[in-house]
C-alpha cells in the first residue's frame, strides 16, 4: 500500500441516497478534485479556504468538455487539519448510485487512486491523527447495535483510553530517566527520586494499570458480548425467551417437542450487556438421532458459555428432565440464571427448589413479554461495574488492548520486585523500558505491520 499517493472513495454506502460524499485524500487531493469540480464563484478549488464549502459543477474529464455530469458541494481540508491528516476534498453530488459511480470514476481518470478498505483512517493513524485504539473504537462506532455500544466507542473515539495510558507512559518515563542517572552516575546524588519514591511510583503506575485492565470485564461485556446459552427441556419457552431477548420472531416456536434441533446463534443485547445468544435443543433423552446430535451440541454450548440461562416451566412441577440438568448445572452454578417461564399461569413449580439449586430465580413470562428487564439487570450485575461511567472514564474495550495492559503490568511487577529487593538498577530500568513498550502496543506506536493490518481491514471501503 503506497502511503503518499491520492485516494479516492465513495464515503457513503452504495446505493440510493439523497446525497453521496466521494472522499479524496493526498498531496494532490485539491489538484486532483479541481480537475473535474469547477466552482460556481469562477475561483479554483485550490483558492478555497479550509474547511469551506463550495457549490460547483463536476465535470466528466479535466477538459471540462461537454454537459457537467452533476452539480454538488465540494468541502476543502488541507493539512494536517483533515480525518486522514493530509490534504482532502469532499464532494457531496445528488446520492444516485450512477451519478455518484461517474463522480468517482471522474476523479480516478483525473489521477486519484480508489482507496483500500480503511485507508482513509489509516492514513489518519501513519499521520497522528488517532491512536491504534482510537481506530478500533471508530471501527466499534460503525459498527454499534446498541445504545451501549455506541457510548463506549464514542467514549474510546473520544481518546479516555489511550489519554489514561499516556498518563502513566509519562510517569514511567520519569522513573526511568532517575533509574538512568543512578545508572550513569551511580556516586553522585542526581536521581530526583530516591529509591522509596521510585518504589512507591512504580507501585503506582502498576495499580493504574491493573485498575485501568480491570475496565474490561465491562468493556468486553458491552464491546465484544458474553457467551451465552438458553438451555432447559422440550417446551419449557426457550425459543420464546431467545425471540424476546434478539428482537424478532427468529427462532420457531410451537408446542411441538424437539423443533429445535440446531444451535441458533445471534448478537443482542440484554440492558445494557450483550450477549453472544444460543437457543439449543431441548434437553431430554431422544431415539431421533438428528434431535440427539443436536442435544450433545446444547451440552458443548452449556460448557462453553459464560452466562447459562436455565429456563424452567412454571406452570408445572419439575420433571426428571428438568432435574438432570439442575445436576449437570450443579458446578457451574455461578455462571447459571435460573429462570422460570410463563409466570402468567398458576405457579406449581416447586420454586425452593430451584431458589435453594441455584441461588435466585428469575420469574417471566416470555409470551408477554414480562420480567426481561429483572433477567437484564442480573446480567448486568454480573458483567457491568456500575462504578464506572462508560462515556468518560478509560475503558479497555478490546482483547488486544487487554494484554498490552497485562504484559505492562507483569513487566512492572517485575521491576517493582527487583527494586523491592534492592537488586540490579540496570535489570530494574530494563524492566520500566519494556514496560513502556508494551503499554505503547495500546495506542500502536509498538505493533507489527500485520496487526495494524488486521485492523485497518475491518473498515469498509471510503473510511
Ligand atoms: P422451547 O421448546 O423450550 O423452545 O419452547 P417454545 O418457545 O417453543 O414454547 C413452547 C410452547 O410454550 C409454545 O406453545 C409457546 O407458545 C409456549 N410458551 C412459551 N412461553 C410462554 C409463556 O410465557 N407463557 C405461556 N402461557 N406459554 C408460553
Amino acid at each position: 500500500m503506497r502511503i503518499n499517493d491520492t485516494i479516492a472513495a465513495l464515503s457513503t454506502p452504495k446505493g440510493k441516497g439523497g446525497i453521496a460524499v466521494i472522499r479524496i485524500s493526498g498531496a494532490d487531493a485539491v489538484e486532483v478534485a479541481g480537475r473535474v469540480f469547477l466552482p460556481a464563484c469562477g475561483k479554483p478549488l485550490g483558492e478555497i479556504e479550509h474547511s469551506r464549502a463550495v457549490y460547483g459543477r463536476i465535470y466528466e474529464n479535466a477538459e471540462r468538455a461537454g454537459a457537467p455530469i452533476d452539480d454538488g458541494i465540494a468541502t476543502v481540508f488541507y493539512a494536517p487539519r483533515s480525518f486522514s491528516g493530509e490534504d482532502t476534498v469532499e464532494i457531496s453530488c445528488h446520492g444516485g448510485l450512477l451519478v455518484s459511480e461517474a463522480v468517482l470514476s471522474a476523479l480516478l481518470s483525473a489521477g486519484a487512486r480508489h482507496a483500500e478498505a480503511g485507508e482513509f483512517t489509516r492514513r489518519a493513524f501513519v499521520n497522528g491523527k488517532l491512536g491504534l485504539s482510537e481506530a478500533e473504537a471508530l471501527s466499534n462506532l460503525l459498527e454499534a447495535k446498541s445504545h451501549s455500544q455506541m457510548k463506549l466507542a464514542r467514549s474510546g473515539l473520544d481518546g479516555h483510553l489511550e489519554k489514561k495510558c499516556g498518563e502513566i507512559y509519562s510517569s514511567l518515563k520519569e522513573i526511568l530517566s532517575s533509574l538512568y542517572a543512578k545508572i550513569d552516575y551511580p556516586d553522585e546524588d542526581l536521581a530526583d527520586m530516591g529509591s522509596g519514591e521510585m518504589r512507591k511510583r512504580v507501585g503506582d503506575a502498576l495499580e493504574e494499570v491493573k485498575k485501568t485492565a480491570s475496565t474490561y470485564k465491562s468493556g468486553r461485556a458491552i464491546a465484544e458480548g458474553i457467551k451465552t446459552v438458553i438451555c432447559g427441556r422440550p417446551n419449557v419457552g426457550k425459543s420464546s425467551l431467545y425471540n424476546r431477548i434478539v428482537g424478532r420472531e427468529a427462532a420457531i416456536v410451537t408446542d411441538i417437542e424437539g423443533t429445535t434441533r440446531d444451535i441458533l446463534e445471534e448478537t443482542a443485547s440484554l440492558g445494557g450487556v450483550t450477549l453472544r445468544l444460543c437457543d439449543t435443543a431441548g434437553l431430554r433423552s431422544s431415539g431421533d438421532r438428528v434431535e440427539r446430535i443436536g442435544i450433545e451440541r446444547a451440552y458443548t454450548k452449556i460448557d462453553e458459555a459464560e452466562l447459562i440461562l436455565a429456563v424452567f416451566d412454571g406452570s408445572c412441577g419439575l420433571t426428571d428432565e428438568d432435574e438432570e440438568l439442575i445436576a449437570y448445572l450443579f458446578d457451574k452454578k455461578e455462571r447459571v440464571v435460573a429462570v422460570v417461564n410463563k409466570s402468567e399461569l398458576a405457579a406449581k413449580i416447586d420454586k425452593q427448589r430451584l431458589v435453594s439449586a441455584f441461588g435466585e430465580i428469575i420469574e417471566i413470562s416470555a409470551e408477554l413479554e414480562d420480567g426481561i428487564e429483572p433477567l437484564a439487570a442480573v446480567a448486568e450485575s454480573r458483567f457491568l461495574d456500575k462504578s464506572i461511567d462508560i462515556e468518560n472514564d478509560a475503558v479497555v474495550f478490546g482483547a488486544r488492548q487487554n494484554a498490552a495492559l497485562t504484559k505492562t503490568a507483569e513487566l512492572l511487577c517485575g521491576a517493582l520486585e527487583i527494586l523491592a529487593c534492592e537488586g540490579e538498577i540496570d535489570a530494574a530500568a530494563f524492566a520500566v523500558e519494556t514496560a513502556m513498550a508494551a503499554l505503547c502496543e495500546l495506542d500502536g506506536r509498538q505493533v507489527g505491520e500485520d496487526i495494524v493490518s488486521q485492523i485497518f481491514s475491518k473498515f469498509c471501503v471510503g473510511k
